[in-house]
């Protein structure tokens, strides 16, 4: 962890001295604070669950016996959800340092984005649980060259996000349909949104909604990971809030390879 943390903390600043040599100073002062922010919020991100482990083994440790064993369990609970939170955390970021280094190039292979979707919701399923979700996959799109392991990822954290911002029993929904040269794929909620300034940085790594942090715990690292990936396979994801209700949406779109478009236009 502590190598990834390197890597992505020079990588930042190597990215930093491309820049113009008039700019230096100014990009040096840059790069003091992106390594401070870095480390600032990656400690918290660490010490916040551990401290919580820490406590809760603690604790079950000199009253165990004394304890009735539902404060028992909810101190198991605990120590397993943190663990969880914790393993997240540091696959979301080795994840990221895998991209920025470029190891991790994407496994392209012409893929059936509806299977894809199904697989997604099948893992994500214990992550949904609560919600409604309502798919609609429009037939006979188009192969699409991807990498499965990584459009699943991006897809998964799209999901996540939704249950995790938008309240118990709200409808996720999760459409995909061509349009032109490609095929869309669009993720609607009916949580809070995000404010209008913060559609395009919120793909930025450690950002998170200020207003919405004490809400739910997370790294600030799912959707720069989206985006990491989405660009890595030719495609782009943005941020838009909904019109008719509360809610945030993201869009995705892949290019559809051109001999499938050939292939398309034949058949019609
Ligand atoms: P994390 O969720 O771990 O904070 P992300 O990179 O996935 O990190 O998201 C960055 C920020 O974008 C979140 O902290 C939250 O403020 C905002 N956000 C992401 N998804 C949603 C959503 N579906 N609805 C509202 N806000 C969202």
């Amino acid at each position: 962890l502590y190598d990834a943390l390197a890597d992505l903390a020079a990588l930042a600043i190597e990215r930093i001295q491309l820049v113009d040599d008039l700019d230096r100073a100014r990009m040096a002062a840059e790069a003091d604070r992106l390594r401070s922010a870095l480390l600032t919020s990656v400690s918290h991100d660490l010490r916040t669950p551990l401290a919580g482990i820490k406590g809760a083994a603690g604790t079950l440790r000199d009253y165990y016996t004394a304890m009735p064993e539902a404060d028992r369990n909810d101190l198991l609970q605990t120590i397993e959800q943190e663990t969880d939170r914790l393993s997240r955390f540091i696959g979301n970021l080795l994840d990221m340092t895998r991209i920025e280094t470029g190891l991790t190039e994407p496994n392209a292979a012409l893929v059936d984005i509806d299977e894809i979707i199904g697989a997604t919701l099948t893992r994500a399923r214990p992550v949904l649980e609560g919600h409604k979700v309502r798919v609609s996959v429009l037939p006979d799109l188009p192969m699409l060259r991807l990498d499965p392991v990584l459009t699943e990822q991006v897809l998964f954290n799209l999901l996540d996000n939704a249950a995790k911002y938008a309240p118990h029993g709200s409808e996720i929904g999760l459409d995909a349909w061509r349009d032109g040269g490609a095929v869309v794929l669009q993720l609607r909620d009916e949580g809070p949104g995000i404010p209008p300034r913060d559609t395009e940085r919120i793909f930025d790594m450690f950002y998170r909604v200020r207003k919405l942090d004490h809400v739910q715990a997370g790294t600030g690292l799912g959707l720069a990971i989206c985006r990491g990936f989405t660009e890595a396979m030719g495609g782009t994801i943005t941020a838009a809030n909904r019109r008719d209700r509360s809610g945030a949406v993201f869009t995705i779109r892949f290019p559809v390879p051109v001999a499938e478009t050939q292939k398309t236009e034949e058949e019609t």
